[in-house]
Order: C-alpha cells, then sequence, then structure tokens
C-alpha cells in the first residue's frame, strides 16, 4: 500500500509547487479567506499552508489522509457537477507517503485544535484558531532519486510563488502571503479583481490591458487581456481558468493566441487573465490527477468564444 500510495504520488506530487497547489486548493475548498505559506529551502525543507478555513473534526483526521477519502462528492453523479478543486481524495495521502506530514486543525465548534502526525499517528490536542495547518517537511526525503530532480532553492520557490499566483488570479476575494525562510516574499490582500490583477500582474500591466466580457450562449469569458504592445519576457503571463480552475488548456490557448496573430508581432507572447465559465457537464475536469488538463465537450465552441471575446476586447476602444 506504500508503494501504490508512492506511485500515485509521482502523478501528484513533481515538486514543491505540486504540494503547494494541492495545499491552497484544499484552503480554498474549505472556505478560507486568508492562506499564508510558510517555505523553507524552496518548498523542499518545509511547506507550511496555513487557513481559516471550516476545519478539519478530530475523527476526521485520520479520514483526510486516507486515500480515495474526499469529503467534497458523494457519489459519481456529482462529479458531473464538481464544484470543489479537489475531489479525488488523493493529495494528502500522495503528499504524506513522500514527506513528513503533519494536520493541525480546528472547527468552529471545538475548544481546541488536534494535531495528527501522520507518520507515527500520532493525534493530540493543539492550540490554533479555527481553520487547518498542512505541515509538510523533507518532501522526497525517502526518495532520493525523486529530490535529486529538484531545481536549486530559488527555482522552486519561483515555482511555488507562481502556484500561488494562479490562485490568486482566481480569487481576489481571499488574501494571500508568502515567507520564505522567515521573510515575506509576496502579500496580496484580499480586494476587488481590478486591484488583484494590477496586485499580481502589475499596474502596468493594467494601465495597458482590456476588459473582456462575453457572452455566447452558455459561455462566458471576462478577464483582462493586455494590448499587443505590452509584453512581458517571460511566457507565463498568460493564466487561463474554467470555472475558477486554473487549467493549461491548448484550445484556450490558441484561441487566444489567433486573437492576437493578426496584430501581435514577432515573438512577443501576449499577456492575459480570463476566465472561462461553463456549464459544469460541458467540461471534463477528471482527466488528469492534478486537474491542469481538462476535455471540453465541445472545443470548438469553446475556442471560437474565447476568440471573439478577445478580439472583440482589442478592437474596441481602450477602457
Ligand atoms: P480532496 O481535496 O480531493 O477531497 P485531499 O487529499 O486533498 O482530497 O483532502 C482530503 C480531505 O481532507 C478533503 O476532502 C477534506 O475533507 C480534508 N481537508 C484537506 N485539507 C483541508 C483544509 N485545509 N481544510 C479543511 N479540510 C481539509
Ligand atoms: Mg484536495
Amino acid at each position: 500500500d506504500e508503494l501504490v500510495s508512492q506511485i500515485a504520488a509521482g502523478e501528484v506530487v513533481e515538486r514543491p509547487a505540486s504540494v503547494v497547489r494541492e495545499l491552497v486548493d484544499n484552503a480554498l475548498d474549505a472556505g478560507a479567506t486568508q492562506v499564508t505559506l510558510r517555505l523553507a529551502a524552496g518548498g523542499v525543507r518545509l511547506i507550511s499552508v496555513e487557513d481559516d478555513g471550516c476545519g478539519i473534526a478530530r475523527e476526521e483526521l485520520p479520514l483526510a489522509l486516507r486515500r480515495h477519502a474526499t469529503s467534497k462528492i458523494a457519489s459519481l453523479s456529482d462529479l458531473e457537477s464538481v464544484a470543489t478543486m479537489g475531489f479525488r481524495g488523493e493529495a494528502l495521502a500522495a503528499i504524506a507517503s513522500v514527506s513528513e506530514l503533519a494536520l493541525v486543525s480546528r472547527t468552529p465548534t471545538q475548544p481546541s485544535g488536534f494535531l495528527l502526525d501522520a507518520r507515527s499517528g500520532e493525534l493530540r490536542p493543539a492550540a490554533r484558531a479555527t481553520g487547518t495547518t498542512v505541515e509538510v517537511k523533507e518532501l522526497f526525503f525517502a526518495t532520493p532519486a525523486r529530490r535529486k530532480f529538484l531545481k536549486s532553492d530559488a527555482t522552486e520557490l519561483a515555482h511555488c510563488i507562481e502556484a500561488v499566483r494562479r490562485h490568486a488570479l482566481a480569487r481576489p476575494d481571499v488574501g494571500f502571503a508568502i515567507w520564505h525562510e522567515g521573510r515575506l516574499v509576496e502579500q496580496w490582500r484580499a480586494a476587488e479583481p481590478g486591484q488583484r490583477w494590477a496586485d499580481v500582474l502589475g499596474e502596468e500591466f493594467m494601465a495597458q490591458s482590456v476588459a473582456v466580457d462575453w457572452r455566447s450562449g452558455p459561455l462566458r469569458v471576462t478577464g483582462r487581456a493586455g494590448l499587443p504592445d505590452f509584453a512581458r519576457s517571460r511566457a507565463d503571463h498568460q493564466f487561463a481558468y474554467v470555472n475558477g480552475r486554473y487549467v493549461r488548456d491548448k484550445v484556450l490557448m490558441h484561441a487566444a493566441r489567433s486573437a492576437y496573430e493578426d496584430v501581435l508581432h514577432g515573438q512577443r507572447q501576449p499577456v492575459y487573465a480570463l476566465y472561462v465559465e461553463i456549464a459544469p457537464e460541458r467540461v471534463d475536469v477528471n482527466v488528469h490527477p492534478t486537474k491542469i488538463e481538462v476535455r471540453f465537450r465541445d472545443s470548438r465552441e469553446v475556442h471560437q468564444a474565447v476568440r471573439h471575446a478577445v478580439e472583440n476586447a482589442l478592437a474596441a476602444p481602450r477602457a
């Protein structure tokens, strides 16, 4: 079973940033309004994610670590309309199999919090406010082959920050803070979407971008598209979301790219944050364990909507 978990972990946990993504997903699913990350050595030594969400009841703590245990969907039909980030019940079990993991949590009705040490199974009272802290230490300590694939601390840290940035652009209503080695490296306070775009993508982006707002049948595309002349040197400034979930999807990226095609000269990469809202039954999010890929029932319909949404925004008088 240990081996099965570790193999599953290989699909979910590739590097510290994958852990960050899963833990922040969980915090958001728990209704957190503030998520605080503490990292050491780029996340390899420590990733701690603290939230003020609903917490996990004492008797549920061991269950949270069990494989395929999820509190989020009860039946296969729920999978058709999944509204939470998680639903596979794999992440915590997978992460625990390749690290030293501890959960500290308290629900609003409990007089105190409880700590569960995944390795020893020890469960004891621990002081904390309502919410959950997941502490992941020594990632891949027992699998040196995996650990060898990690890059420098600075690179791993950059990937961790990028993972939080993706969440931050989806949830402006939630505050995020990232500490590394005791230093505050990023802080995005809860804000209106416009302010969050400015905080995460820069004031310059806001000055040189246009609003996207397009409706087409069951589809809605909103967000912000950088003007063709505004380009960042890095290629990772294309953020696309489907029903609030960050995705790397060829259909969306190609559609956006096509909208820029005539106006974008040379090798420049457009900068955008696009949010597609689509009826849940028209998209399958259960394609890949990391849920970063999706499958649309009708990808042409999505492609056209996104392309038109961006073309329309770029053609409109600047707003
Ligand atoms: P999934 O998110 O797919 O359900 P996970 O392995 O990520 O699976 O988490 C397992 C379960 O642990 C969740 O279904 C949830 O009940 C609980 N859980 C994990 N993290 C948190 C958190 N930060 N706050 C509240 N509950 C949590
Ligand atoms: Mg999860």
